[in-house]
């Protein structure tokens, strides 16, 4: 259902973060996060930005940004290194693109459904709760 995985907790609706981590030593080591309003990216510029940022942290040479934009078909050189993507919801109301190579993987979340995105929580969707109702009572 849900994968509960790394979720952002500094996400907003309007928002895209992405981020990157890479696998080094036995460890998981986050190498990149950031957030930019959704209206200044385009589903094609944010894939292509993921795929830059896994070949950017991957420390690809230029025959590998080269060769991981070439199709399936067949002749001439291998379509290498792959490029493995994946979409998830890892929480109510996000969808998560993911790309990945060998140990590193790139992904963003973005808030796609307001009416389910952290209920009961700090959401600051303004159909939620005024601040004031959410405010503790004063002690009288
Ligand atoms: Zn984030």
């Amino acid at each position: 259902m849900y994968e509960n995985f790394k979720i952002c907790p500094n996400l907003r609706p309007k928002e895209k973060c992405f981020r990157v981590q890479q696998y080094s030593g036995g460890k998981v080591v986050e190498l990149f996060h950031e957030h930019v309003p959704s209206h200044r990216i385009s589903q094609d510029a944010e894939i292509d930005a993921l795929r830059c940022l896994v070949g950017q942290f991957a420390c690809w040479n230029s025959l590998y940004v080269l060769h991981s934009r070439l199709n399936e078909r067949r002749g001439g050189p291998a379509h290498y290194p792959k490029l493995l993507s994946q979409v998830t919801y890892p929480e109510p109301g996000v969808i998560r693109r993911y790309f990945s190579s060998g140990d590193t993987t790139a992904w963003l979340d973005q808030v796609i459904n307001l009416g389910t995105f952290r209920l009961g929580s700090e959401n600051p969707a303004p159909n939620n709760s005024s601040k004031r109702a959410r405010e503790k009572p004063r002690a009288a």
